[in-house]
């Protein structure tokens, strides 16, 4: 049974392992069809600029819309998705539907949206897969939209360890323009020499980190590892993006210590994409 937590957070409700199993078998074989039946549908969360406020894009987040256990978020079935082969369909409609979202934004008569971009989450079976690249292009001419204006995330822990050859597509999209982040940075393992060698573009700190920043004086140590963070993306020519921010101090502290963007409900929760045109417009006057 779906339970929504608070807004827009959706968990499963985990009071008995025995249904857990139950609902995962019924998410599964309700997988395939979803994608035909158009269940999924795409949630966007504003990026915001944290040297003037202005909005820069959003990320696409996917929801399912199931029709017997409402909105489940992608926590719940991405997974599933990964263990059936529906996540490169499934990824690559997100991409698709991201793409034109972007572009519809860009083509809005008012206001100044050329700037607007989008995120799209790239999980590991998307990166490994042969048409990745191919694909991506594909997706940006069909779609009109300027390889600059995408910028596709992939978690630390998806790249660590990853050879020359396994990062070969992310590198052809970077060399096409096309922006990389690390998502999640800072819960894996990756050593400094190793981020050099990544294709990447922009850190996304996780969470994790911001949360220390919630009250006024911050937490020092989290302080201090945010700063060096910071100062080693930067020497790396990384932008930074700050996930997960939830109140107007951790804004204000992250912005003190150099974060370039910045995501979360204190700005804005997920929500549909006419949104965000209004939230820039807003920023713009
Ligand atoms: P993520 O890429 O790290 O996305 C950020 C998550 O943090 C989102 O959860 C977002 O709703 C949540 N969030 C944003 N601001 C705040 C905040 O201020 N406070 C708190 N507590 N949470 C915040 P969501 O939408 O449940 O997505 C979870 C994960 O699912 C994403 O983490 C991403 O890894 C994955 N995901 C989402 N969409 C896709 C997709 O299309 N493809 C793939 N492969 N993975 C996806
Ligand atoms: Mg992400
Ligand atoms: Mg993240
Ligand atoms: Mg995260």
């Amino acid at each position: 049974r779906a339970k929504a937590a608070g807004g827009n957070r959706y968990e499963l409700a985990d009071d008995d392992s025995n249904a857990r199993v139950i609902a995962r078998h019924s998410l599964s074989n309700g997988l395939p069809s979803a994608l035909e039946n158009g269940e999924f549908f795409i949630e966007y969360q504003p990026l915001v600029r944290l040297a003037d406020g202005t909005v820069r894009g959003a990320e696409a987040l996917v929801r399912w819309l199931h029709p017997v256990h409402g909105v489940l978020g992608p926590d719940q079935f991405i997974p599933l998705a990964e263990d059936t082969g529906l996540i490169v369909p499934l990824g690559r409609w997100v991409l698709e539907q991201a793409a034109r979202q972007a572009r519809a934004w860009q083509d809005a008569p008012e206001g100044d949206a050329e700037r607007l971009r989008v995120n799209v989450n790239l999980s590991p079976c998307q990166l490994s897969h042969p048409t990745l690249v191919s694909d991506t292009v594909a997706v940006l001419e069909n779609a009109g939209l300027c390889p600059s204006a995408l910028c596709l995330e992939v978690t630390e822990n998806d790249l660590i360890g990853a050879d020359e050859d396994a990062l070969r597509p992310l590198r052809q999209l970077a060399d096409l323009g096309v922006d990389i982040a690390l998502d999640d940075f800072g819960t894996g393992y990756s050593n400094l020499s190793y981020l050099r060698r990544l294709p990447v573009s922009t850190l996304k700190l996780d969470r994790s980190f911001t949360r220390g920043m919630q009250r006024a004086p911050a937490d020092p140590v989290d302080v201090k590892i945010v700063e060096g963070i910071v100062s080693l993306a930067h020497t790396l020519d990384l932008a930074v993006t700050v996930e997960g921010v939830e109140t107007a101090v951790q804004a204000e502290h992250l912005r003190m210590l150099g974060c370039d963007t910045a995501q979360g409900w204190y700005y804005a929760r997920p929500g549909p994409p006419e949104r965000l045109h209004t939230l820039a417009l807003a920023d713009a006057s």
